[in-house]
């Protein structure tokens, strides 16, 4: 035991000193734009309870519906002890609401992932990686052993020489079940930088080279396109992409993640995702949350919420007067680069009553440290105004975003 402990102090002295430590700070508060530390409140800004569900008084009615004949536990897993009907509800309302024929809830969105990715892809396949995609995609690609390429961040150019070379590859060989498949991931609405991929583009090229294309919806579930269902209905891209990844936990105040595409897709999740056949079903209160959330994000109060969000992005962009991507999303990133840095302007920012956690490695590259600043429909226009104030006495304008012209917002 001794040995142990020595080994793992001189680990975290290791963190501590490359500025990367990281503690839990409980709260005594529920989610929302005001939490509270000991007996202090702060200013929330970190949350990605992007349009303020996750105290919204329909979800947690349903979520005590869903107790009151459930039950809180759900005993095993939905293939074992049986599935119960909140799951379904919850599955039918995902794929109408982002128009595909089926979908399939897990207890995670990083589950989905990875059961996803693992249950299309083997060693012989090669999966093709936007630069920034989130940890859990990264995770699942090792985990498949399929041959992983990484293209530069949104760049179509990188993308192509890459699939050029996968292609090549695949068609040398004769028999189609021999065949690599190729499947392409990236988000729709990144993380970590708020910019959007160029979807329209990105499944063109992977029609060109007969690959497939899974995109991570975590950050615009909710939020983008005209009954929020995200970027891809925006778009209008739906029946064109073969697998879409959404968060429950995110917008849609629940939690929980989710697959969404074609009958045959859930069809073989159902068989051959581990992280979905040797894992708990999650608990039918947060299943039962979401499908309520869907129904208010598509109704006329979740057509209010957005504008609210979208007004508040606005008005971040107009007082904060510092470069801002033109066409603004409601995650925005202050670059900060040193880890020490991001840590400083965090603490900072604390002192002064702002929640505000430093991003570091390894969330985002080494010497890229940052502020991540989400902004929510349950902000009011004066907390905005007051975050914007605060900023422009402590960060000069250059730390603020200079991505690649996001295309999000059109
Ligand atoms: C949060 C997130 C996930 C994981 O979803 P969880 O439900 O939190 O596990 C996946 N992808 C992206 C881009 C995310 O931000």
């Amino acid at each position: 035991m001794d040995r142990f402990d020595a080994e793992l102090t001189q680990q975290l002295l290791a963190i501590r000193q490359a500025g990367l430590y990281r503690e839990l700070r409980q709260i005594g508060t529920g989610q929302g734009p005001h939490i509270k530390l000991g007996n202090q409140t702060f200013l929330n800004f970190a949350s990605n309870d992007y349009l303020g569900l996750a105290n919204h008084p329909a979800l947690k009615t349903a979520a005590i519906k869903a107790i009151e004949r459930f039950g809180t536990g759900s005993g095993a897993s939905r293939l074992m002890s049986g599935s119960v009907a909140p799951h379904h509800e919850l599955e039918d309302a995902l794929a109408a609401f982002k128009g595909t024929e089926a979908a399939l809830s897990f207890s995670s969105g990083y589950a989905a992932a990875i059961g996803t990715i693992c249950a299309l892809l083997g060693p012989e396949d090669v999966i093709v990686l936007d630069k920034l995609v989130h940890a859990c995609i990264v995770d699942a690609a090792k985990l498949s052993r399929a041959k992983i390429r990484v293209f530069k961040h949104n760049d179509l150019n990188s993308l192509e020489t890459i699939l050029k070379w996968a292609c090549g590859k695949s068609c040398k060989s004769k028999s189609l079940n021999r065949r690599a498949k190729i499947l392409v991931v990236t988000e729709s609405v990144f993380s970590m930088d708020g910019d959007c991929a160029p979807l329209p583009e990105i499944v063109e090229a992977k029609d060109r080279y007969g690959a497939w294309l899974m995109v991570d919806e975590a950050h615009a579930t909710g939020v983008y396109g005209p009954t929020g269902a995200g970027l891809i209905q925006q778009l209008g891209l739906s029946n064109r992409i073969e697998i879409q990844l959404a968060t429950l936990g995110k917008a849609l105040g629940s939690a929980g993640g989710a697959i969404c595409g074609r009958r045959k897709l859930i069809e073989l999740l159902v068989n051959r995702a581990r992280s979905f056949i040797y894992s708990t079903a999650p608990v039918p209160a947060a299943a039962a949350a979401a499908t309520a959330a869907i129904q208010l994000v598509q109704s006329e109060t979740g057509a209010q919420l957005r504008s609210i969000l979208w007004e508040n992005v606005r008005l971040f962009k107009s007082t904060a007067q510092v470069a801002y991507p033109e066409a603004p999303s409601h995650i925005v990133p202050i670059h900060v680069g040193t880890e020490t840095g991001a840590v400083q302007l965090s603490a900072t920012l604390f002192e002064r009553g702002y929640y505000i956690p430093a991003i570091r490695f390894p969330t985002v590259p080494r010497g890229k440290a940052r502020l991540r600043i989400s902004l929510t429909a349950a902000h009011t226009a004066d907390e905005v105004r007051s975050l914007s104030a605060t900023l422009k006495q402590l960060v000069t304008q250059d730390k603020y975003v200079q991505n690649s012209p996001a295309t999000c917002n059109s």
